[in-house]
C-alpha cells in the first residue's frame, strides 16, 4: 500500500519524493483541515448526480476514497438510499463520521476504513459507486473494471478523473503527468475505457475552474496557516509545505490542456 500513498502524494505535490520523506500523519494532518482532498464542489456534485436516475431509499451507494466525507455529506443531503464512504486513512474516517452525525446524516451515512483495490461490499449489491478525485490511486481502467463487480446491472458509476483537454501539450506539463500519473488521458480515450469497461457513457463535463481556484487552492492556503502555526520549525512540515504552491502554480499555468473531468456511466449487460 505504501506506493498507493506515494503516488497520492506525488500527484499532490511536484517532488520525486516520497512518502519516506514525511511524516504520514502530518500531511494527514494538514489534508483534514481541508473540507475536501480534492477539487470539486458541491454545485458539481449536484450535477453529476443529476444524471443518475435510479435511487430509492433502498438503494446503496458507496464513495470510494471519500476523504473527510465533502462531497459524501452533499450526495447524502440531495439523493436517497444508504451510503458507506470509504477511505484508507483512519483520520479522515474519523472526521467524516463526526460530520454525518453533526449533520444528522449517521442514521443513513457511515465512512469505514478500507482499500480500494479489496472493497468490502457484495457481488452486486451497489446502485451507485461515486468517485471524486480518488480513482487514481488504483488506476482509471483498473479501478472501471474491478468496481464493476459490485454494481447492480442497471446501476450507475460516477467518478472524476483528470484528464487532457488536447492532443499535444507543453514538455513541462507532461513531464508533470508523467511523473504524477501517467494513465492520464484525452476524454474521448477515456470515455472508451468506460465503454470498454462495461459501461454505457452517459454524461462527462469538466469541473470549472473554481472547482480548483476557489474549492481547492484557496482553502489549501487557509489549510496552510493553521498547520505551520502548529508546526513552526519542524523540518518535515514545512518542507511538506513548500512543496504546495507548485500545484497551483501548474495549474494556472497550464489549465488549458488539463483538468478534472466527470464521468457518468451506466453497467450494461
Ligand atoms: N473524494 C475526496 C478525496 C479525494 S483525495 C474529495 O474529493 O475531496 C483522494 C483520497 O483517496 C484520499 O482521501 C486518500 O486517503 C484516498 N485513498 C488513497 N488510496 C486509497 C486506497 N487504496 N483506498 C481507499 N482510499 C484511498
Amino acid at each position: 500500500m505504501l506506493s498507493v500513498h506515494a503516488k497520492y502524494i506525488n500527484t499532490m505535490s511536484n517532488e520525486n519524493k516520497t512518502i519516506h520523506e514525511f511524516d504520514f500523519s502530518l500531511i494527514c494532518e494538514f489534508f483534514s483541515n481541508m473540507e475536501r482532498q480534492g477539487p470539486g464542489s458541491p454545485e458539481v456534485t449536484q450535477k453529476a448526480l443529476g444524471f443518475v436516475d435510479n435511487l430509492t431509499e433502498k438503494s446503496l451507494i458507496a464513495d470510494i476514497g471519500c476523504g473527510t466525507g465533502g462531497q459524501t455529506m452533499v450526495l447524502a443531503q440531495h439523493a436517497p438510499g444508504r451510503i458507506t464512504g470509504l477511505d484508507l486513512f483512519p483520520d479522515f474516517i474519523d472526521i467524516f463520521n463526526r460530520n454525518a452525525e453533526q449533520l444528522g446524516l449517521h442514521d443513513r451515512v457511515k465512512g469505514v476504513v478500507g482499500s480500494m483495490d479489496n472493497l468490502p461490499f457484495q457481488t452486486g449489491e451497489l446502485d451507485l459507486i461515486w468517485s471524486e478525485g480518488a480513482i487514481y490511486n488504483i488506476g482509471f481502467e483498473r479501478g472501471l473494471n474491478e468496481w464493476r463487480k459490485y454494481l447492480k446491472t442497471g446501476g450507475y458509476i460516477a467518478v472524476s478523473e483528470s484528464s487532457w483537454f488536447t492532443d499535444e501539450r507543453p514538455a513541462e506539463i507532461n513531464d508533470f503527468w508523467m511523473e504524477a500519473y501517467p494513465e492520464i488521458d484525452t476524454i474521448p480515450n477515456q470515455v472508451v475505457k468506460i465503454h470498454r469497461a462495461g459501461y454505457l457513457p452517459i454524461a462527462t463535463f469538466i469541473l470549472p475552474e473554481n472547482c480548483w481556484i476557489e474549492h481547492y487552492f484557496a482553502k489549501k492556503i487557509k489549510a496552510r496557516e493553521i498547520f505551520l502555526d502548529k508546526y513552526a520549525g519542524n523540518k518535515a512540515a514545512e518542507e511538506f509545505m513548500e512543496l504546495q504552491p507548485r500545484e497551483e502554480e501548474l495549474y494556472r499555468k497550464y489549465k488549458e490542456f488539463y483538468g478534472y473531468t466527470f464521468f457518468i456511466a451506466k453497467k450494461i449487460g
